[in-house]
Protein backbone atom coordinates (compact mmCIF):
# COMPACT_ATOMS: atom_id res chain seq x y z
CA UNK A 1 0.00 0.00 0.00
CA UNK A 2 1.07 3.29 -0.84
CA UNK A 3 2.23 6.09 1.76
CA UNK A 4 -0.41 9.26 1.24
CA UNK A 5 -0.35 12.60 1.83
CA UNK A 6 -3.55 14.49 2.97
CA UNK A 7 -4.29 17.56 0.94
CA UNK A 8 -6.85 20.15 2.43
CA UNK A 9 -7.88 23.82 1.23
CA UNK A 10 -10.18 25.46 3.28
CA UNK A 11 -13.08 28.37 2.25
CA UNK A 12 -13.88 30.37 5.29
CA UNK A 13 -17.17 32.39 5.13
CA UNK A 14 -16.82 35.70 8.20
CA UNK A 15 -19.73 37.41 8.82
CA UNK A 16 -18.28 41.12 8.68
CA UNK A 17 -19.35 43.27 11.65
CA UNK A 18 -21.15 45.99 10.00
CA UNK A 19 -24.27 47.49 11.59
CA UNK A 20 -27.02 47.32 8.70
CA UNK A 21 -26.44 44.58 5.72
CA UNK A 22 -25.04 44.84 2.37
CA UNK A 23 -27.20 45.80 0.29
CA UNK A 24 -30.16 47.39 2.43
CA UNK A 25 -30.24 49.46 5.48
CA UNK A 26 -31.92 46.49 7.64
CA UNK A 27 -29.73 45.42 10.90
CA UNK A 28 -27.91 42.75 11.14
CA UNK A 29 -28.95 41.79 14.95
CA UNK A 30 -28.47 37.87 15.59
CA UNK A 31 -31.52 36.53 17.48
CA UNK A 32 -34.29 38.73 16.36
CA UNK A 33 -37.60 37.69 15.50
CA UNK A 34 -38.20 35.67 12.49
CA UNK A 35 -37.98 37.93 9.30
CA UNK A 36 -37.92 41.11 11.63
CA UNK A 37 -35.21 42.37 10.12
CA UNK A 38 -36.06 42.71 6.46
CA UNK A 39 -37.15 44.93 3.95
CA UNK A 40 -38.04 45.16 0.18
CA UNK A 41 -35.01 44.71 -1.04
CA UNK A 42 -33.56 42.01 1.05
CA UNK A 43 -36.77 40.10 0.46
CA UNK A 44 -36.49 40.41 -2.95
CA UNK A 45 -39.22 42.50 -4.01
CA UNK A 46 -39.51 43.22 -7.74
CA UNK A 47 -37.89 46.71 -8.42
CA UNK A 48 -35.87 47.16 -5.42
CA UNK A 49 -32.12 47.86 -6.16
CA UNK A 50 -29.31 47.67 -4.09
CA UNK A 51 -26.79 49.89 -2.65
CA UNK A 52 -23.71 49.00 -1.25
CA UNK A 53 -22.77 49.30 2.01
CA UNK A 54 -19.19 51.31 2.25
CA UNK A 55 -18.45 50.01 5.54
CA UNK A 56 -18.50 46.43 4.16
CA UNK A 57 -16.23 47.32 1.51
CA UNK A 58 -13.71 48.82 3.87
CA UNK A 59 -13.44 45.81 6.41
CA UNK A 60 -13.09 43.38 3.23
CA UNK A 61 -10.62 45.42 2.50
CA UNK A 62 -8.78 46.10 5.60
CA UNK A 63 -9.12 41.39 5.54
CA UNK A 64 -7.37 41.60 2.47
CA UNK A 65 -4.66 43.80 3.37
CA UNK A 66 -4.09 42.09 6.66
CA UNK A 67 -3.38 39.01 5.12
CA UNK A 68 -0.90 40.25 2.19
CA UNK A 69 -3.26 40.15 -0.71
CA UNK A 70 -3.11 42.24 -3.81
CA UNK A 71 -6.50 44.51 -3.51
CA UNK A 72 -7.84 44.66 -7.29
CA UNK A 73 -8.89 48.54 -7.86
CA UNK A 74 -11.54 47.61 -9.88
CA UNK A 75 -13.91 44.24 -8.80
CA UNK A 76 -17.21 43.02 -10.34
CA UNK A 77 -20.35 41.72 -8.37
CA UNK A 78 -21.96 39.07 -9.99
CA UNK A 79 -25.02 36.37 -9.99
CA UNK A 80 -24.80 33.27 -8.55
CA UNK A 81 -27.81 31.62 -9.77
CA UNK A 82 -29.22 28.79 -7.63
CA UNK A 83 -32.90 28.17 -5.84
CA UNK A 84 -33.41 27.66 -2.85
CA UNK A 85 -36.52 28.51 -0.60
CA UNK A 86 -34.04 30.94 1.86
CA UNK A 87 -32.76 32.51 -1.12
CA UNK A 88 -35.58 34.75 -1.91
CA UNK A 89 -33.75 36.35 -5.33
CA UNK A 90 -32.45 33.04 -6.20
CA UNK A 91 -29.67 34.43 -6.67
CA UNK A 92 -26.74 35.01 -4.51
CA UNK A 93 -25.00 38.54 -5.10
CA UNK A 94 -20.80 37.57 -5.28
CA UNK A 95 -17.93 37.80 -6.80
CA UNK A 96 -16.74 36.13 -9.30
CA UNK A 97 -14.36 36.64 -12.24
CA UNK A 98 -13.28 39.81 -10.69
CA UNK A 99 -12.85 39.19 -6.77
CA UNK A 100 -11.51 41.98 -4.40
CA UNK A 101 -8.76 40.41 -3.50
CA UNK A 102 -6.00 37.83 -4.76
CA UNK A 103 -2.85 36.54 -3.84
CA UNK A 104 -2.72 36.70 -0.04
CA UNK A 105 -0.72 34.73 2.54
CA UNK A 106 -0.96 33.55 5.87
CA UNK A 107 2.01 32.48 8.40
CA UNK A 108 0.72 29.39 10.98
CA UNK A 109 3.22 27.75 13.31
CA UNK A 110 2.40 23.93 14.06
CA UNK A 111 4.08 21.48 16.41
CA UNK A 112 7.04 24.60 16.70
CA UNK A 113 7.55 24.58 12.72
CA UNK A 114 6.41 27.39 10.63
CA UNK A 115 4.42 27.10 7.32
CA UNK A 116 3.06 29.99 5.01
CA UNK A 117 -0.21 28.93 3.84
CA UNK A 118 -1.64 31.02 -0.03
CA UNK A 119 -4.80 32.84 0.15
CA UNK A 120 -6.11 32.27 -3.43
CA UNK A 121 -8.42 35.07 -3.27
CA UNK A 122 -10.68 36.75 -0.92
CA UNK A 123 -14.76 38.01 -2.20
CA UNK A 124 -17.75 40.17 -0.74
CA UNK A 125 -20.71 38.37 -0.59
CA UNK A 126 -24.63 38.55 0.97
CA UNK A 127 -25.59 35.89 3.41
CA UNK A 128 -28.19 33.90 2.70
CA UNK A 129 -31.61 33.43 5.50
CA UNK A 130 -32.16 30.15 6.62
CA UNK A 131 -34.74 27.41 6.59
CA UNK A 132 -35.73 26.18 9.74
CA UNK A 133 -37.05 22.57 10.15
CA UNK A 134 -39.38 21.50 13.21
CA UNK A 135 -40.21 18.09 13.05
CA UNK A 136 -42.10 17.96 15.87
CA UNK A 137 -44.54 20.39 13.75
CA UNK A 138 -43.74 18.57 10.34
CA UNK A 139 -43.45 22.09 8.77
CA UNK A 140 -40.28 24.27 7.66
CA UNK A 141 -39.95 27.60 7.98
CA UNK A 142 -37.63 30.37 6.24
CA UNK A 143 -36.75 33.32 8.48
CA UNK A 144 -35.29 36.16 6.09
CA UNK A 145 -33.14 38.10 8.89
CA UNK A 146 -30.13 36.76 7.19
CA UNK A 147 -30.42 37.26 3.97
CA UNK A 148 -27.85 40.20 2.58
CA UNK A 149 -25.65 39.66 5.83
CA UNK A 150 -22.53 41.14 4.16
CA UNK A 151 -19.56 38.35 4.05
CA UNK A 152 -15.94 37.88 2.86
CA UNK A 153 -15.19 34.31 1.70
CA UNK A 154 -11.77 33.84 1.99
CA UNK A 155 -10.47 30.40 0.19
CA UNK A 156 -6.98 29.41 0.75
CA UNK A 157 -4.74 27.00 -1.79
CA UNK A 158 -4.82 23.89 -1.15
CA UNK A 159 -1.89 24.11 1.01
CA UNK A 160 -2.39 22.27 4.06
CA UNK A 161 -0.99 18.89 4.80
CA UNK A 162 -3.53 17.45 7.75
CA UNK A 163 -5.98 18.63 10.41
CA UNK A 164 -3.43 20.09 12.97
CA UNK A 165 -2.51 22.37 9.86
CA UNK A 166 -6.42 23.45 9.10
CA UNK A 167 -7.30 24.39 12.22
CA UNK A 168 -3.82 26.62 12.83
CA UNK A 169 -4.82 28.36 9.87
CA UNK A 170 -8.37 28.58 10.79
CA UNK A 171 -7.48 30.06 14.30
CA UNK A 172 -4.85 32.62 12.62
CA UNK A 173 -7.57 33.70 10.42
CA UNK A 174 -10.03 34.58 13.17
CA UNK A 175 -7.79 35.99 15.41
CA UNK A 176 -6.62 38.50 12.38
CA UNK A 177 -10.75 39.06 12.11
CA UNK A 178 -11.16 39.80 15.70
CA UNK A 179 -7.97 41.85 16.35
CA UNK A 180 -9.16 43.71 13.22
CA UNK A 181 -13.01 44.30 14.80
CA UNK A 182 -14.82 43.51 11.80
CA UNK A 183 -16.08 39.89 12.64
CA UNK A 184 -16.92 38.47 15.84
CA UNK A 185 -15.57 35.31 15.06
CA UNK A 186 -18.44 33.38 16.93
CA UNK A 187 -18.45 29.94 15.04
CA UNK A 188 -21.61 28.76 17.01
CA UNK A 189 -23.44 32.05 15.73
CA UNK A 190 -22.49 30.56 12.40
CA UNK A 191 -19.95 34.75 12.11
CA UNK A 192 -17.25 32.28 11.45
CA UNK A 193 -17.97 29.68 9.01
CA UNK A 194 -15.64 26.94 6.94
CA UNK A 195 -16.04 24.30 4.65
CA UNK A 196 -12.91 21.88 3.93
CA UNK A 197 -11.89 20.27 1.14
CA UNK A 198 -10.29 17.26 1.54
CA UNK A 199 -8.36 14.85 -0.78
CA UNK A 200 -5.59 12.61 -0.50
CA UNK A 201 -2.29 11.38 -2.82
CA UNK A 202 0.36 9.22 -2.54
CA UNK A 203 3.39 10.66 -1.16
CA UNK A 204 5.42 12.01 -3.75
CA UNK A 205 2.56 12.78 -6.38
CA UNK A 206 2.40 16.11 -7.50
CA UNK A 207 -1.24 16.25 -9.10
CA UNK A 208 -4.55 16.06 -6.57
CA UNK A 209 -6.53 13.63 -5.56
CA UNK A 210 -10.10 14.04 -5.99
CA UNK A 211 -11.52 15.83 -3.52
CA UNK A 212 -14.22 16.02 -1.28
CA UNK A 213 -16.01 19.05 0.71
CA UNK A 214 -16.92 19.28 4.20
CA UNK A 215 -20.01 21.31 5.38
CA UNK A 216 -21.47 21.75 9.06
CA UNK A 217 -18.46 22.21 10.76
CA UNK A 218 -19.25 24.97 13.53
CA UNK A 219 -16.21 24.55 16.09
CA UNK A 220 -12.63 23.71 15.90
CA UNK A 221 -13.06 20.85 17.25
CA UNK A 222 -15.39 19.54 14.85
CA UNK A 223 -13.27 20.71 12.07
CA UNK A 224 -10.78 18.69 13.05
CA UNK A 225 -12.20 15.66 13.70
CA UNK A 226 -13.90 15.77 9.97
CA UNK A 227 -10.89 16.31 8.20
CA UNK A 228 -9.17 13.30 10.59
CA UNK A 229 -12.53 11.28 9.75
CA UNK A 230 -12.15 12.14 5.92
CA UNK A 231 -8.82 11.57 5.57
CA UNK A 232 -9.21 8.01 6.63
CA UNK A 233 -12.03 7.31 4.22
CA UNK A 234 -10.36 8.07 0.93
CA UNK A 235 -7.78 6.20 2.09
CA UNK A 236 -9.73 3.20 3.05
CA UNK A 237 -11.55 3.61 -0.35
CA UNK A 238 -7.82 4.17 -2.29
CA UNK A 239 -6.54 1.16 -0.24
CA UNK A 240 -9.59 -1.28 -2.07
CA UNK A 241 -9.16 -0.01 -5.10
CA UNK A 242 -11.87 2.31 -4.72
CA UNK A 243 -12.33 5.84 -6.43
CA UNK A 244 -13.62 8.94 -4.77
CA UNK A 245 -16.74 10.03 -5.60
CA UNK A 246 -16.49 14.24 -5.26
CA UNK A 247 -19.39 15.64 -3.70
CA UNK A 248 -20.17 17.49 -0.51
CA UNK A 249 -20.16 15.81 2.85
CA UNK A 250 -21.89 16.55 5.71
CA UNK A 251 -20.84 16.60 9.31
CA UNK A 252 -22.19 14.73 11.61
CA UNK A 253 -21.40 15.90 14.61
CA UNK A 254 -23.28 12.91 17.26
CA UNK A 255 -22.10 9.99 15.18
CA UNK A 256 -18.29 11.80 14.39
CA UNK A 257 -19.05 10.71 10.71
CA UNK A 258 -19.06 12.40 7.60
CA UNK A 259 -22.39 11.66 5.21
CA UNK A 260 -22.52 12.23 1.39
CA UNK A 261 -25.34 15.45 0.92
CA UNK A 262 -25.17 15.66 -2.87
CA UNK A 263 -23.17 15.96 -5.79
CA UNK A 264 -20.20 18.61 -6.26
CA UNK A 265 -21.64 21.65 -8.14
CA UNK A 266 -19.40 23.29 -11.02
CA UNK A 267 -18.70 26.92 -11.09
CA UNK A 268 -20.47 26.52 -14.65
CA UNK A 269 -23.88 25.26 -12.69
CA UNK A 270 -24.35 28.66 -10.99
CA UNK A 271 -24.63 30.57 -14.77
CA UNK A 272 -22.54 33.27 -12.66
CA UNK A 273 -22.77 36.63 -14.74
CA UNK A 274 -22.28 40.28 -13.81
CA UNK A 275 -25.03 41.84 -11.87
CA UNK A 276 -26.97 44.42 -14.09
CA UNK A 277 -27.70 46.44 -10.94
CA UNK A 278 -24.40 47.11 -9.15
CA UNK A 279 -22.07 48.96 -10.70
CA UNK A 280 -18.23 47.59 -10.87
CA UNK A 281 -16.59 48.52 -7.21
CA UNK A 282 -13.93 50.78 -7.88
CA UNK A 283 -11.58 51.46 -4.65
CA UNK A 284 -9.95 54.97 -4.76
CA UNK A 285 -5.65 54.20 -4.29
CA UNK A 286 -6.03 57.42 -0.82
CA UNK A 287 -8.72 54.76 0.51
CA UNK A 288 -6.53 51.85 0.44
CA UNK A 289 -3.66 54.08 2.07
CA UNK A 290 -5.80 54.89 4.62
CA UNK A 291 -6.88 51.58 5.54
CA UNK A 292 -4.06 50.33 5.82
CA UNK A 293 -2.74 52.65 7.60
CA UNK A 294 -5.39 52.29 9.97
CA UNK A 295 -4.45 48.51 10.56
CA UNK A 296 -3.92 47.78 13.51
CA UNK A 297 -0.96 45.93 15.02
CA UNK A 298 -1.81 42.10 14.48
CA UNK A 299 -1.47 38.86 16.11
CA UNK A 300 2.03 37.62 15.25
CA UNK A 301 3.24 40.82 14.75
CA UNK A 302 2.34 41.46 19.09
CA UNK A 303 3.48 38.02 19.93
CA UNK A 304 6.78 38.59 18.44
CA UNK A 305 6.86 42.33 20.32
CA UNK A 306 5.81 40.00 23.32
CA UNK A 307 8.62 37.95 23.33
CA UNK A 308 11.01 40.64 22.95
CA UNK A 309 9.95 43.14 24.96
CA UNK A 310 8.49 40.95 28.03
CA UNK A 311 11.03 38.03 27.55
CA UNK A 312 8.12 35.54 27.97
CA UNK A 313 7.72 31.99 26.99
CA UNK A 314 6.87 31.58 23.53
CA UNK A 315 3.60 29.49 24.66
CA UNK A 316 2.66 32.33 27.02
CA UNK A 317 3.03 34.84 24.27
CA UNK A 318 1.03 32.81 21.70
CA UNK A 319 -1.53 32.27 24.02
CA UNK A 320 -1.30 36.01 25.42
CA UNK A 321 -1.83 37.41 22.10
CA UNK A 322 -4.32 34.99 20.31
CA UNK A 323 -7.40 36.85 21.66
CA UNK A 324 -7.13 40.77 21.37
CA UNK A 325 -8.48 41.38 24.45
CA UNK A 326 -6.76 39.53 26.75
CA UNK A 327 -3.39 40.85 24.73
CA UNK A 328 -4.67 44.16 25.87
CA UNK A 329 -5.32 43.02 29.35
CA UNK A 330 -2.14 41.95 29.64
CA UNK A 331 -0.28 45.12 28.57
CA UNK A 332 -2.44 47.15 31.38
CA UNK A 333 -1.65 44.80 34.11
CA UNK A 334 2.19 45.03 33.02
CA UNK A 335 2.13 48.94 32.61
CA UNK A 336 0.07 48.91 36.00
CA UNK A 337 2.98 46.41 37.84
CA UNK A 338 5.81 45.53 35.27
CA UNK A 339 6.43 41.70 36.28
CA UNK A 340 5.16 40.72 32.38
CA UNK A 341 6.05 36.87 33.40
CA UNK A 342 4.00 36.68 37.15
CA UNK A 343 1.40 38.40 35.63
CA UNK A 344 1.29 36.14 32.35
CA UNK A 345 1.16 33.36 35.05
CA UNK A 346 -1.54 34.80 36.86
CA UNK A 347 -3.64 35.25 33.20
CA UNK A 348 -3.18 32.04 32.62
CA UNK A 349 -3.79 29.80 34.55
CA UNK A 350 -6.47 31.74 37.42
CA UNK A 351 -7.98 34.49 34.80
CA UNK A 352 -8.15 32.45 31.81
CA UNK A 353 -10.02 29.57 33.68
CA UNK A 354 -12.32 31.90 35.27
CA UNK A 355 -13.14 33.84 31.34
CA UNK A 356 -13.43 30.10 30.28
CA UNK A 357 -15.92 28.71 33.21
CA UNK A 358 -17.92 32.20 32.73
CA UNK A 359 -17.52 32.48 28.97
CA UNK A 360 -16.82 35.60 28.98
CA UNK A 361 -13.79 37.87 27.25
CA UNK A 362 -11.58 39.66 29.41
CA UNK A 363 -13.15 43.05 27.94
CA UNK A 364 -16.31 42.00 29.71
CA UNK A 365 -14.79 40.78 32.86
CA UNK A 366 -15.31 42.86 36.48
CA UNK A 367 -11.44 42.19 37.67
CA UNK A 368 -10.00 44.89 35.73
CA UNK A 369 -6.01 44.15 34.70
CA UNK A 370 -5.27 47.00 37.05
CA UNK A 371 -7.06 44.77 39.80
CA UNK A 372 -4.83 41.99 38.87
CA UNK A 373 -1.58 43.77 38.64
CA UNK A 374 -2.57 44.95 42.24
CA UNK A 375 -3.17 41.10 43.50
CA UNK A 376 0.33 40.30 42.07
CA UNK A 377 1.96 42.89 43.88
CA UNK A 378 0.29 42.26 46.99
CA UNK A 379 2.03 38.76 46.82
CA UNK A 380 5.50 39.64 45.64
CA UNK A 381 5.68 42.15 48.44
CA UNK A 382 4.59 39.49 51.46
CA UNK A 383 1.09 41.43 51.90
CA UNK A 384 -0.56 38.05 51.45
CA UNK A 385 0.77 34.75 50.43
CA UNK A 386 0.21 33.16 46.70
CA UNK A 387 -2.06 30.46 48.07
CA UNK A 388 -4.16 32.82 49.52
CA UNK A 389 -3.97 35.06 46.13
CA UNK A 390 -5.71 31.67 44.65
CA UNK A 391 -8.42 31.23 47.00
CA UNK A 392 -9.68 34.67 46.96
CA UNK A 393 -9.43 34.52 43.08
CA UNK A 394 -12.56 33.49 42.04
CA UNK A 395 -14.13 35.79 44.24
CA UNK A 396 -12.34 38.78 43.35
CA UNK A 397 -13.09 37.63 39.32
CA UNK A 398 -16.51 37.61 40.34
CA UNK A 399 -17.17 40.91 42.26
CA UNK A 400 -14.65 43.34 40.85
CA UNK A 401 -13.36 44.32 44.15
CA UNK A 402 -10.04 45.84 44.47
CA UNK A 403 -7.65 43.31 46.25
CA UNK A 404 -6.47 45.58 48.31
CA UNK A 405 -9.77 46.25 50.24
CA UNK A 406 -10.84 43.25 50.12
CA UNK A 407 -7.65 41.31 51.96
CA UNK A 408 -8.33 44.27 54.54
CA UNK A 409 -12.06 43.45 54.89
CA UNK A 410 -11.71 40.15 55.26
CA UNK A 411 -8.39 40.12 57.56
CA UNK A 412 -6.32 38.19 55.27
CA UNK A 413 -2.97 39.96 55.46
CA UNK A 414 -0.42 38.07 55.60
CA UNK A 415 1.58 37.65 59.24
CA UNK A 416 5.33 38.00 58.57
CA UNK A 417 5.49 39.54 62.39
CA UNK A 418 8.08 36.97 63.88
CA UNK A 419 6.74 37.53 67.85
CA UNK A 420 3.14 37.03 66.20
CA UNK A 421 4.14 33.62 64.65
CA UNK A 422 5.97 32.30 67.45
CA UNK A 423 3.47 30.92 69.49
CA UNK A 424 1.87 29.21 66.37
CA UNK A 425 5.03 27.49 65.85
CA UNK A 426 5.63 26.99 69.31
CA UNK A 427 2.02 25.15 69.65
CA UNK A 428 3.23 23.11 67.00
CA UNK A 429 6.33 22.08 67.49
CA UNK A 430 4.30 21.04 71.17
CA UNK A 431 1.44 19.10 69.50
CA UNK A 432 4.20 16.25 67.24
CA UNK A 433 6.68 14.90 69.82
CA UNK A 434 7.62 11.99 67.36
CA UNK A 435 7.82 14.46 64.42
CA UNK A 436 10.19 16.57 66.83
CA UNK A 437 12.79 13.58 67.36
CA UNK A 438 12.41 12.16 64.02
CA UNK A 439 12.85 16.08 62.60
CA UNK A 440 16.15 16.01 65.10
CA UNK A 441 17.38 12.24 64.55
CA UNK A 442 17.89 13.79 60.67
CA UNK A 443 14.88 13.64 58.77
CA UNK A 444 14.93 16.64 58.01
CA UNK A 445 12.13 16.73 55.22
CA UNK A 446 9.95 17.03 58.06
CA UNK A 447 10.57 20.69 57.79
CA UNK A 448 7.69 20.75 55.32
CA UNK A 449 5.00 18.88 57.45
CA UNK A 450 5.80 22.00 60.20
CA UNK A 451 5.23 24.64 57.65
CA UNK A 452 2.03 23.02 56.80
CA UNK A 453 0.93 22.70 60.49
CA UNK A 454 1.68 26.05 61.02
CA UNK A 455 -0.14 27.53 57.58
CA UNK A 456 -3.35 25.59 58.52
CA UNK A 457 -2.61 27.00 61.92
CA UNK A 458 -2.96 30.56 61.20
CA UNK A 459 -5.37 30.05 58.16
CA UNK A 460 -3.14 30.39 55.40
CA UNK A 461 -1.53 34.33 56.30
CA UNK A 462 1.70 32.93 57.62
CA UNK A 463 4.03 34.25 55.81
CA UNK A 464 6.03 30.80 54.78
CA UNK A 465 9.49 32.00 54.32
CA UNK A 466 9.44 33.70 58.36
CA UNK A 467 7.23 30.31 59.31
CA UNK A 468 10.04 28.28 57.77
CA UNK A 469 13.32 30.54 58.98
CA UNK A 470 11.81 30.22 62.60
CA UNK A 471 11.28 26.07 62.44
CA UNK A 472 14.63 25.85 61.63
CA UNK A 473 16.25 27.92 64.62
CA UNK A 474 13.40 25.93 67.00
CA UNK A 475 14.28 22.77 65.52
CA UNK A 476 17.67 23.02 66.01
P1 LIG B 1 -15.64 25.56 -5.05
O1 LIG B 1 -15.48 24.60 -3.91
O2 LIG B 1 -16.59 26.65 -4.66
O3 LIG B 1 -15.94 24.92 -6.32
P2 LIG B 1 -12.78 26.15 -5.66
O4 LIG B 1 -12.62 25.36 -6.88
O5 LIG B 1 -12.24 27.54 -5.69
O6 LIG B 1 -14.29 26.39 -5.21
O7 LIG B 1 -12.06 25.35 -4.50
C1 LIG B 1 -12.36 25.58 -3.21
C2 LIG B 1 -11.30 25.07 -2.26
O8 LIG B 1 -10.95 23.73 -2.53
C3 LIG B 1 -10.01 25.85 -2.29
O9 LIG B 1 -9.70 26.15 -0.95
C4 LIG B 1 -9.00 24.89 -2.85
O10 LIG B 1 -7.72 25.09 -2.30
C5 LIG B 1 -9.55 23.57 -2.43
N1 LIG B 1 -9.19 22.46 -3.30
C6 LIG B 1 -9.31 22.39 -4.64
N2 LIG B 1 -8.93 21.18 -5.10
C7 LIG B 1 -8.57 20.46 -4.00
C8 LIG B 1 -8.10 19.12 -3.81
N3 LIG B 1 -7.91 18.28 -4.82
N4 LIG B 1 -7.85 18.72 -2.55
C9 LIG B 1 -8.03 19.55 -1.51
N5 LIG B 1 -8.48 20.80 -1.63
C10 LIG B 1 -8.74 21.26 -2.86
MG1 LIG C 1 -16.53 25.09 -2.23
ZN1 LIG D 1 -33.35 44.72 4.00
Amino acid sequence: MPEYEAVIGLEVHAQLRTKTKIFCACSTAFGQEPNSNTCPVCTAMPGTLPVLNRLAVEYAAKMALAVDCTINRRSVFARKNYFYPDLPKAYQISQYEAPLAEHGRLRIQVDGHEKVIGITRIHMEEDAGKSIHSAAENKSFVDLNRCGTPLIEIVSEPDMRGADEAVAYLKALRSILVYLEICDGNMEEGSFRCDANVSVRPKGEQTLGTRTELKNLNSFRHVHKAIEYEIARHIDLLDDGERIVQETRLYDVDKGVTVSMRGKEEAHDYRYFPDPDLLPLTLEQTWLIKWSEELPELPQAREARFLRDYDLPEAAAQALTAEKDLAEYFETAVAAYPEPKKIANWMLSELLRELNLARISARACAMTATHLADLVRLIDSGRISGKIGKQIFAELFATGEAPEEFIKRKGLVQISDTSALEAVVDKVIAASPAEVEAYKGGKTKLLGFFVGQVMRESKGQANPGVVNDLLKAKLG
